[in-house]
């Protein structure tokens, strides 16, 4: 019997997989974004970036990375303490990729300091394009690149951390770190009573000999295999920063206790533990008392980063969305050419277009911000308004992408099933949603003169724009009033969208009178496709997300 009579059926109408493509020439919005705030001059790295983390291989290494979990190894066979972390080799080998295109410290000179020009978007492009193939292992990444932010208040430490720091190898070696080839940080500050109000910490910081004992527990710790930690505790002066290494100056492992993983929605490929602190060896780093002062240098960082990963998320939604419905035929015509499927998939590209524009403004910001005070005031004022914005509008943006493949989106062989459940961990992480509006109050009331002239800058920038007044106007007017709190997401998300028609003018003014139009003069129905764009411009930003 021939092997073609068990056939049952011919396999047909399906796209071909999304992989081998360039993920920088091939997304124009992206390309002109870089261009328009200052990072043109790298367009050949970036390419060679593109195309490498496009590449099916390292697709296989998101899939595989996500579908076998890191687990705890509390103790060895003898039941003698172990606290290390097992993960999958591509785990290991997405870390050594991002390391060796120094995704995890590009933006910082080998003694710490701002690398300068356009280091912030440039990689900003390189951390959006591996957010489109795995987020997990990005949260190491993102959190050794801030954590020099923090490290610089203690220059002796930065001094001695960052040729380690700055080298472009990943060394997963269970070694101190100052044998180490590289090495990455995490941050420990979330409690089981508090993770906003960290001031309610009770972990204790004890002075002993030339550093500190810490007692304590932290209720969630990411990436628990980094070779440090900046960990908030109490000491005497009140809550402080600390170093906190994975073995102590004498070559002993610290005491630093895993007690679980968490068993989360997303992330997966990330281990994010539950830890005991039995009097582990750490050292001050900043201000005794001043712990948050400290720490919050990083989680600016760490909060520019939440938002160029939604935005990367969202364009991976966008780009396979796209892709299907080029090659999926319904009713003897391709989606992409049925006017509805037009309308959803050119609504949700115009909103792309806007959160890339916007991520790459803000980066530009912190490449300026040593030595522009304008721009200073606009990252301090908008990074909190922006991952706000960019990060929770992710969820129900990925959640349309999923539904543009049918059946196909929903299931986990694909990569928006995966995309889907990772969307909202960036919203409440580094500070939740109110939070975030609660931020822009405060920045507000502290800087009240800078934050007006920013206001009034995107107020000029966005002169002539359908609606850019009226939406001047509200947010000037929400953020006046005594009960301002109560009017802050109304307020802090119209900001945003302000700032991204400002930067979408920048780089594609056509494009950001749409989005005005659609987003500012109206107000943009929750779901894609409501809006009315003409057949010309539906073409155009099609063809431009994807050609
Ligand atoms: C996967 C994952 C990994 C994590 N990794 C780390 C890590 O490595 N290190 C670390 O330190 N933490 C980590 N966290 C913790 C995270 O940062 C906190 O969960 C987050 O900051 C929120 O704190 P919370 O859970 O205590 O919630 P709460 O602080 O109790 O907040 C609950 C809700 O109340 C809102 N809220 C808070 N204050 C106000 C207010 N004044 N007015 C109105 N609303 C308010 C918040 O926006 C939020 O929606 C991780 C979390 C997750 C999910």
């Amino acid at each position: 019997m021939t092997k073609s009579a068990f056939a049952t059926h011919e396999v047909f109408n399906q796209s071909p997989p999304f992989e081998d493509v360039d993920l920088f020439t091939s997304d124009r919005p992206l390309v002109e974004a870089v261009k328009a705030f200052g990072g043109g001059a790298s367009e050949k790295e970036l390419g060679d970036f593109g195309r490498h983390w496009g590449s099916a291989a390292m697709a296989a290494r998101g899939r595989a990375a996500n579908e076998n979990t890191p687990k705890l190894r509390a103790f060895d066979a003898r039941g003698n303490r172990r606290d290390e972390i097992e993960f999958h080799p591509a785990y290991h080998e997405l870390m050594a990729h991002s390391a060796h295109a120094g995704v995890h410290n590009s933006t910082w000179t080998v003694e710490g300091k701002p690398a300068g020009a356009a280091a912030e978007v440039q990689r900003a492009a390189r951390f959006y394009m591996a957010a489109q193939v795995e987020t997990g292992h990005l949260c190491p990444i993102t959190m050794t690149r801030a954590s020099v932010a923090a490290l610089a208040s203690e220059p002796g430490l930065l001094a001695r951390t960052m040729p380690v720091i700055a080298t472009k190898s990943y060394d997963p070696s269970f070694a101190p770190w100052w044998t180490k080839r590289g090495m990455t940080l995490g941050m420990g500050m979330t409690e089981k009573q508090g993770g906003t109000d960290v001031r309610a910490n009770m972990t204790r910081a004890v002075r002993a000999g030339d550093g500190y004992r810490i007692t304590g527990h932290k209720w969630f710790m990411s990436a628990p295999m980094c070779d440090a930690f900046l960990v908030l505790a109490q000491a005497d002066p009140g809550l402080t920063c600390f170093f906190m290494p994975r073995f102590a100056p004498d070559g002993s492992v610290n005491a630093i206790q895993f007690q679980r993983l968490k068993d989360k929605l997303g992330n997966r490929s990330n281990a994010s533990s539950e830890v005991e602190f039995v009097g582990a060896y750490a050292q001050p780093v900043g201000e005794e008392g001043k712990g948050i002062r400290t720490i919050i240098q990083m989680v600016q960082l760490t909060r520019q980063d939440c938002a160029i990963a939604s935005a990367g998320l969202m364009r991976s939604g966008l780009a396979h969305a796209l892709h299907h419905a080029r090659h999926r035929s319904v009713f003897q015509k391709h989606l992409a050419d049925q006017p509805l499927m037009q309308a959803v998939l050119s609504d949700m590209a115009l909103h792309v277009e806007a959160s890339i524009a916007l991520v790459m403004r803000l980066c530009q910001a912190f490449d300026r911000t040593p030595e522009d005070a304008g721009e200073a005031a606009y990252m301090r004022l908008l990074t909190p308004a922006i991952k706000y914005w960019v990060c929770k509008s992710a969820p129900p943006f990925l959640y349309e992408a999923m539904e543009c493949l049918g059946g196909n989106g929903y299931v986990e062989e694909g990569i928006l099933a995966r995309h889907y459940r990772e969307s909202p961990v960036n919203a409440i992480w580094e500070g939740s949603g109110n939070v975030m509006c609660l931020d822009v109050l405060r920045a507000l009331s502290r800087e009240a003169d800078a934050a007006l002239a920013i206001l009034r800058q995107l107020s000029e920038e966005t002169q002539g724009l359908p609606g850019a007044d009226e939406t001047v106007s509200l947010i000037g007017k929400a953020f006046r009033r005594s009960d301002s709190e109560r009017v802050a997401r109304l307020a802090v998300g119209k900001l945003a969208l302000l700032a991204a028609a400002a930067a979408l003018n920048k780089v594609s003014p056509h494009h950001a009178e749409l989005f005005a139009a659609t987003r500012l003069a109206a107000t943009h129905a929750s779901m894609y496709g409501t809006v009315d764009l003409a057949p010309s411009d539906v073409r155009a930003l099609l063809e431009r997300a994807l050609p």
